[in-house]
């Protein structure tokens, strides 16, 4: 796959599912721009997409706070002049049964995993309207399709990620800027690890194919969809899952 001259906004890639699918865009020849929290995983992050020999903008912004995200593509645009691709991938969990979920806890997820995809898109896509091309791909979750107990906030929150794409791709379309979704299974990061022994058997038991999914899986799928393979592929859900849920 080439995707040289192409600049990619990667959010949420300090590590995880989106440090790899940054990771997959610049070995493809892309210039990376992202955003996580944490100054830490940032700068293993930078230093890996430069190892490759990629420019790399990186922002410690949260995606929820629309005038950092405003502020951070500005300066963004300077630099890199113009985004190509957008990966709506920062996404936070903060369990409870619902009985005691608190405010906090549904207003806090879904600003950061929808809100958040709001406010990246809406600072990004006038530069695409503009230059007639753009690559969107936003990173919801099987839950949002499937639903699961003490996630009422989080799958809610994936679940609208579905009438978000399907209705910006419907609205941009005649603009040669694609939109979809990939939703992930269960996978092997630092969301996951908190998972007990049980629960990871009683997942297990759950996917055909046996195994949790890599972050590699995922990018792999995100890289086809910005890829011209894809030029035709526009308001669908790619499913990673190992057949978990089709
Ligand atoms: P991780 O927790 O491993 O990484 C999340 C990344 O997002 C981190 O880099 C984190 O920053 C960043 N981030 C979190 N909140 C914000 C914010 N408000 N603003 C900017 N960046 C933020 O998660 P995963 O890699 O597992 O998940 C990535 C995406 O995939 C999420 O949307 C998640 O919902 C989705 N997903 C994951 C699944 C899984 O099994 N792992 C399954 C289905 C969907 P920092 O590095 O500073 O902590």
């Amino acid at each position: 796959m080439n995707l040289e001259n192409h600049v990619a906004l990667v959010t949420g890639a300090g590590r995880g599912i989106g440090k790899t699918i940054a990771l997959h865009l610049a070995k493809a020849g892309v210039d990376i721009i992202f955003t996580n929290r944490n100054k830490k995983f940032s700068d293993q992050t930078q230093a890996e997409i430069e190892a490759i020999g990629r420019q790399c903008l990186a922002f410690q912004v949260d995606v929820a706070d629309a005038d950092a995200v405003n502020e951070m593509v500005k300066m963004a645009l300077d630099d890199f002049k113009k985004i190509d691709i957008l990966v709506n991938n920062a996404g936070i969990t903060q369990d409870n049964l619902f009985l005691r979920m608190k405010q906090e806890e549904w207003n806090k997820v879904l600003d950061v995993n929808l809100s958040g995809i709001f406010n990246v898109t809406k600072a990004v896509i006038k530069g695409m309207i503009r230059q007639r091309y753009g690559r969107i791909v936003n990173i919801t979750s099987i839950v949002g399709f499937t639903g699961n107990p003490g996630q009422v906030n989080y799958s809610t929150s994936k679940a609208g990620i579905s009438g978000f794409t399907k209705s910006l791709a419907r609205e941009l379309a005649n603009r040669n800027i694609t939109c979809n979704s990939v939703a992930p299974g269960f996978i092997e990061t630092d969301m996951t690890s908190e998972m007990t022994k049980e629960q990871i058997s009683a997942v297990l038991a759950q996917i055909p194919l046996g195994k949790m999914g890599s972050t590699d899986d995922v990018a792999n799928a995100v890289s086809f969809l910005v890829s011209d393979q894809a030029n035709y592929i526009t308001g669908t859900t790619l499913h990673v899952n190992g057949g978990m849920y089709c």
